[in-house]
């Protein structure tokens, strides 16, 4: 009898923690388990806004798939569709003709995408932060505004590239810019001329609240903090326009930003839809408490792309997280197993534990079970809990010595933007621009080195 193919959209959360689950408990010779991924790795979100401040070198949140799944086929490409009709899914690699991958049983995982809205210059000059390359790239031209900052004395070339505007106050868009935020500030004391009053930090949220994760009083709380450090919390209010890097505000205020970091939401990966999948009205799929797809015995779900029952809040949906991907991956692979073996399968039962955010060094929010935390008891746990949950010893003994090294050594403040045109020195260099004022760097006020802003060094 031929052995029954697994097939694994994704290798996120759901993917590989469902992947590594089947490769641990399948008997030799009882089914083939292929995943497919967009990357050869995997990537610990939670530590994105991290990688990006720099706290952790950038390759230790990402976990490579082939290592870690070593009884598992990995095929890195884009699946782009899935159908349960004939049991087929159409998937094109990165290089070489398409192929058609048929399977006995199926786990759809491909997560969510960013939620782009049709605001004006929003797709040109928009980044979004999901990716590791977005982190990184993010870092790069944060870290190299500052160098076009310190080095002109042009005022409004300065404004604009040391204004930095988030929109999206979930915990992707506050932890991202409080991280970005507090390693800016604290790599200015190697800028000369440059001081925090300079930098124009803005946080845009539609709601009248933000961090939702963490509850409303924390929410609010965390509002003060950030108004505390000089960063601008703008509730209530939309970007309208970014066309030529021109930010328009709902409330009617205009500035010019070189940074737009969108992170107002996000929608289940369009390639849900592409195939035959039972989709619900918010475009996720339909699954049943045991992560069945419906009306099928051979094809699951689950994650930030899938409507998930909350067995603990009768009528409605868990939130895409990664407490739920990392837990409805465990219950998936099981029932997967039980499928597979004509056994009874069982549905997906947890309670929301609550959730822990870090606001940059020594700074964080947190609510679990209920039990509010600020500060740095709060980015304590939030550190203590997101290692606890990184997969592989490799990778947390890695990210355990970036954070004792930060303990001894400042921060790497060297910006790397030239590694997205790593042909440059190949191509022909652009026409001579015209030639700068003769200006003194006296006239750009520049004022005395100031000494270090924080007893810690890192
Ligand atoms: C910055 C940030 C911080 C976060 N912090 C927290 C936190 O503190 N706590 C928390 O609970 N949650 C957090 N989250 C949310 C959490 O990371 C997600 O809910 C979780 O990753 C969802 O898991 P998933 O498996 O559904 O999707 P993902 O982990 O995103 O995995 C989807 C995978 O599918 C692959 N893929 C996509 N399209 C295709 C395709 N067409 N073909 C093949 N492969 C494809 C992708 O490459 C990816 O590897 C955070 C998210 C972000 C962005």
């Amino acid at each position: 009898m031929a052995v029954p193919r697994i097939l694994i959209v994704g290798g996120g959360y759901v993917g590989m923690y469902t992947a590594l689950r089947l490769q641990r408990r399948l008997r030799r010779g009882e089914a083939l388990v292929t995943v497919a991924d967009l990357d050869s790795y995997m990537t610990y979100q939670p530590f994105l806004p991290e990688a990006a401040a720099g706290s952790i070198e950038a390759r230790h949140v990402v976990v490579p798939l082939r290592r870690v799944l070593n009884k598992c086929q990995i095929l890195s490409g884009r699946v782009t569709q899935v159908r349960l009709g004939d049991r087929k899914a159409e998937f094109t690699p990165h290089q070489g003709p398409d192929l058609t991958i048929a399977y006995d049983y199926l786990v759809v995982a491909p997560g969510s995408i960013s939620r782009l809205l049709p605001v004006p210059g929003l797709a040109e000059h928009g980044i979004g932060f999901k990716t590791i390359e977005e982190a990184i790239a993010l870092r790069n031209h944060v870290l190299g505004r500052l160098d076009i900052a310190a080095s002109t004395p042009d005022p409004e070339v300065r404004r604009k590239a040391l204004t930095f505007v988030f929109v999206g106050g979930g915990y992707a868009g506050v932890e991202a810019l409080a991280e970005l935020e507090d390693m800016a500030a604290d790599a200015l004391k190697y800028f000369e001329g440059l001081s925090r009053e300079d930098m124009r930090w803005i946080l845009v949220e539609a709601t009248d609240r933000i961090l939702p994760e963490v509850g409303p009083d924390m929410g609010r709380w965390t509002v003060l903090q950030l108004r505390e450090r000089g960063i601008e919390v703008r509730m209530g209010t939309l970007l309208k326009s970014a066309e030529g890097r021109r930010i328009v505000l709902s409330d009617g205020e205009e500035f010019d930003a070189d940074t737009l970091v969108w992170t107002a939401g996000v929608k289940p990966n369009p390639l849900v839809g592409a195939g035959d999948l039972p989709l619900d009205k918010k475009g996720r799929i339909r699954v049943d408490p045991c992560l069945r797809v419906h009306d099928t015995g051979f094809a699951f779900a689950a994650g930030d792309c899938a409507a998930v029952p909350d067995l603990t809040r009768p009528g409605e949906f868990c939130p895409p997280n990664a407490q739920h991907a990392v837990r409805q991956a465990r219950t998936l692979a099981d029932n997967l197993l039980a499928a597979l073996r004509g056994h009874s399968q069982r549905p997906y039962r947890h309670k929301y534990a609550g959730s822990v955010a870090s606001l940059g060094l020594y700074k964080g929010v947190a609510q679990i079970y209920g039990r509010e935390l600020r500060g740095f008891p709060a980015w304590f746990m939030h550190r203590t809990y997101h290692l606890t949950r990184m997969p592989t010893f490799n990778k947390k003994t890695r990210i355990l010595m970036d954070w004792t090294l930060g303990l001894f050594f400042p921060r790497e403040i060297i910006s790397l933007g030239a590694i997205e045109e790593p042909r440059k020195e190949f191509t022909p260099p652009p026409p001579p621009p015209p030639p700068p004022p003769l200006l003194s760097p006296l006239l750009w006020g520049c004022r005395r080195r100031p000494g270090p802003r924080r007893s810690v060094s890192r």
